[in-house]
């Protein structure tokens, strides 16, 4: 299912343009547009699920994917054993903005814990 009023469902149609990191049939990555760190990619369902507060048991072949997509990525980008954050914000209080699931992966510099 897309939502045609969704950013990232339109990114995924090919309708607004984005830097491509991955595709394929569950999961696309793509290069954050204001990036927070040396790296930020965000890794996607092609599905339209508006947060991980959304997710049920039916996600895991998308979810296996697309953490083991992340891996692969942080390691193209040199960050995997230095280490390399991947967080997916969930409504409001946690300043999602745009409401189609997508996890960060941010890695490249030190970060501090707790985040703000
Ligand atoms: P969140 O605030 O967790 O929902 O994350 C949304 C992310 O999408 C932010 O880091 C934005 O910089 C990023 N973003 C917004 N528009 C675009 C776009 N057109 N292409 C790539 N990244 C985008």
């Amino acid at each position: 299912m897309t939502d045609n009023d969704c950013l990232f469902c339109r990114i995924i149609a090919g309708e607004v343009p984005a830097d491509f990191v991955h595709q394929d049939d569950l999961v696309v990555a793509i290069r954050d547009v204001s990036p927070k760190a040396p790296t930020h990619l965000l890794l996607m369902p092609r599905e339209h699920v508006v947060s991980a507060a959304e997710l049920t048991d039916a996600h895991r072949p998308m979810l296996g994917r697309l953490f083991a997509v992340a891996a692969d990525l942080a390691r193209n980008a040199d960050i995997a054993e230095r280490g390399f954050r991947l967080v997916t914000n969930a409504g409001p209080d946690a300043g999602q903005s745009v409401p189609h699931l997508h996890f960060h992966l941010l890695g490249g510099r030190s970060m501090g814990w707790p985040p703000g």
